[in-house]
C-alpha cells in the first residue's frame, strides 16, 4: 500500500492541580492503546478513544491510501497532576516510536488535550511535541486539543496547524480529528501555515464558557464567520482554557493557523478585543444549597441540578455529599442522584444484591477534616445493581464503551443514588438508565457534571430547567477560594486590575 506515512500518537488528560495525582491505573482503565490498538480502536463501532482519532483515521481512509504508523494513544479521565515517573515511561515509548520512524515518515498526528500536568511539569504537551520536533525536524505536524487547552507559547510553536474543539459541551471531537486530517492533507501536498496567537488575562469560571450562547459562543461565532470570508485563514481556535490547572499559561487564548501572517494577526487580534470586550460576563452565577433545596421540593416542573463544584470531569472526585445530605435531611421526593464515585460503597452494595437494606456509608475512608468532602451515612436499600460496562446514549459519551466498574443504586429515603466503582462524570443519561432509572419520570436529577451533561440530557431539560448549584468542591467556579500559585496575576475575574494587552 502507497499513500504517506503518519505518525499518530496522542496524550489527552485534563489535570486540576489541586487534585490527588493520577497514574498508570487512570491511564489503563480508560483508554491506553499502543501500536496497531489504535487503529482497531479507532475503527471499532465503539472505540474506548475519545472520537478524535477515530475521526483522523476515518476521514483518512476515505481520502485514498495512507499508511500509518501507531505509537501510543494515552487517555484518561480529567484528574489530578500524572505522576512524573510514568509520563516519563510514556515518554520513552513516544521517543522510541520516533526514533524508530524518523526518515521514513512523513507526517505526525497528535491528539493532545492541552490542560495535562505532571507532578514535575506544567507543560507536558509542550514536552510531547518540542520532542517530535527534535526527533523528526522539519515535518507536518498537526495537534488537536480540547478548548479547555491551556495554551503554552510552546505549544503553538511546535505545531504547523492548531485545531481546538469549538463546543462545549465537546460535541465536535470527531470533526476535529477529520479537520486535522484534512489540515494534514494540505500540508503534504506542499502548502506551509503559520500561527497567530494571543493570550487574554482571562480565566474564566467554567460555567462561563459554554457555546449555545453567552460570551464566549459570540466569540467562537465571530471567529468562524471571518474566517470563512478568507481563505488564507485555515483554522480559528478559541481555547477558553482551565482554571484548576494553575500554569502560567492559563488565559482564554486565541490561535489562528493561516496561509498568510498579517491575516493571521489581525483576525487573532480582532478576536481577542472581541473576548476582552466581553470580560465583565465571565463570571459565575450560582444558586446558593438552599434555595436549590427549596427548588426541588417546590418545583412544579422537573429541574436538573448541576454539582458543578464536584465534577469528575474537571478532577473533582465525585465524593461530595452536600447536596445528598441537604436533599435528605429537607426529605425530597422522587431525585435521581449520580454518580456518588465510592469504590467500597459502590463494591459493597452490588455485592449484597439487590433488595438488601444496610447503612449506606459514604466516604468511610475519608479524613474527618478533608477540606472537599464529609463522611454521610443513611439507611438505604439496595435498588439496583450493575457490573458497570456501559455504551455512551447521548452527548460527549456517545458511542464511548465505558468500564465503571460495580455499580448500584441505592434507595435512601425518597433518592435514587447511583454509586460507582470506576470514574466519570454524570454527562449520559445511560448511567441512571441501564440501572432501570426512568429520567423523565423523576422530579428532579442531581448530575455531577460542570457542563457535559448539557449535552446528554438536554432531551429532559432545557436551559432554564437547569440549576447550578454553589456547594465546595475542587471544581467550584468561585475562583476566589483557591490558593492559586502559577496562575499570571492579575488575572479576570479575581483581580479587577487585569488590563489587555
Ligand atoms: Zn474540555
Amino acid at each position: 500500500m502507497a499513500g504517506p506515512r503518519i505518525v499518530l500518537l496522542g496524550f489527552s488528560i485534563e489535570c486540576n492541580r489541586f487534585a490527588p495525582p493520577a497514574g498508570r491505573a487512570e491511564f489503563t482503565g480508560r483508554c491506553y492503546l499502543e501500536g496497531e490498538a489504535i487503529l482497531a480502536d479507532a475503527r471499532s463501532a465503539a472505540p474506548r478513544a475519545l472520537a478524535e482519532m477515530p475521526g483522523f483515521v476515518a476521514d483518512m481512509d476515505a481520502a485514498g491510501p495512507w499508511q500509518p504508523v501507531p505509537i501510543l494513544l494515552a487517555m484518561a479521565e480529567p484528574n489530578g497532576p500524572v505522576e512524573a515517573p510514568f509520563f516519563a515511561e510514556m515518554m520513552a515509548i513516544w521517543r522510541a516510536g520516533l526514533v524508530a520512524a524518523k526518515g521514513q515518515v512523513d507526517a505526525v498526528y497528535c491528539v493532545m488535550h492541552g490542560a495535562g500536568l505532571t507532578t514535575e511539569d506544567l507543560d507536558p504537551e509542550g514536552t510531547i511535541q518540542a520532542m517530535i520536533r527534535d526527533i523528526l525536524g522539519d515535518i507536518p505536524l498537526v495537534c488537536s486539543y480540547d478548548l479547555h487547552a491551556n495554551v503554552s507559547d510552546r505549544m503553538v510553536a511546535t505545531t504547523d496547524a492548531f485545531v481546538g474543539y469549538r463546543t462545549n459541551p465537546h460535541m465536535d471531537m470527531r470533526e476535529c480529528g477529520a479537520e486535522s486530517a484534512q489540515l494534514l492533507r494540505r500540508l503534504l501536498a506542499g502548502e506551509r501555515f503559520t500561527r497567530a496567537f494571543r493570550r487574554l488575562p482571562i480565566v474564566a469560571p467554567t460555567v462561563s464558557m459554554l457555546t449555545a450562547q453567552g460570551p464566549y459562543a459570540e466569540v467562537i461565532n465571530l471567529g468562524q464567520e471571518l474566517a470563512t470570508r478568507d481563505d488564507r485563514i485555515a483554522n480559528v481556535s478559541v481555547m477558553g482554557g482551565f482554571a484548576y490547572g494553575d500554569t502560567p499559561f492559563n488565559g482564554m487564548a486565541v490561535i489562528v493557523t493561516a496561509t498568510d501572517a498579517t491575516a493571521a494577526e489581525n483576525l487573532a487580534e480582532t478576536l481577542a478585543g472581541a473576548a476582552w470586550g466581553r470580560r465583565a460576563r465571565f463570571v459565575a452565577h450560582l444558586t446558593p444549597l438552599d434555595e436549590a433545596v427549596r427548588r426541588a421540593k417546590d418545583s412544579t416542573v422537573p429541574l436538573a441540578f448541576a454539582d458543578v463544584a464536584d465534577n469528575p470531569g474537571g478532577g473533582g472526585r465525585g465524593n461530595t455529599t452536600w447536596i445528598l445530605d441537604a436533599f435528605h435531611k429537607a426529605g425530597v421526593q422522587g431525585a435521581l442522584i449520580g454518580m456518588m464515585l465510592d469504590a467500597p460503597l459502590a463494591i459493597e452494595a452490588h455485592d449484597l444484591g439487590i433488595g438488601t437494606r444496610f447503612t449506606a456509608r459514604f466516604n468511610r475512608d475519608m479524613a474527618a477534616d478533608d477540606p472537599f468532602s464529609r463522611r454521610f451515612e443513611a439507611e438505604a436499600v439496595v435498588r439496583a445493581v450493575s457490573d458497570g460496562n456501559v455504551t455512551g446514549r447521548r452527548g460527549i459519551y456517545a458511542g464511548t464503551a465505558m468500564t465503571m466498574g460495580r455499580m448500584a443504586c441505592l434507595q435512601i429515603g425518597g433518592l435514587s443514588v447511583v454509586v460507582a466503582e470506576g470514574r466519570a462524570q454524570c454527562a449520559d443519561p445511560v448511567f441512571f438508565e441501564h440501572l432501570g432509572l426512568d429520567i423523565g419520570a423523576a422530579r428532579c436529577v442531581v448530575v455531577k457534571s460542570r457542563g457535559h451533561f448539557r449535552g446528554g440530557f438536554d432531551e429532559f431539560f432545557d436551559h432554564d430547567r437547569i440549576v447550578e448549584v454553589d456547594c465546595p468542591g475542587l471544581t467550584s467556579p468561585i475562583l476566589s477560594r483557591f490558593d492559586w500559585q502559577h496562575l499570571p496575576r492579575p488575572v479576570l475575574p479575581i483581580d479587577a486590575e487585569a488590563r489587555w494587552p
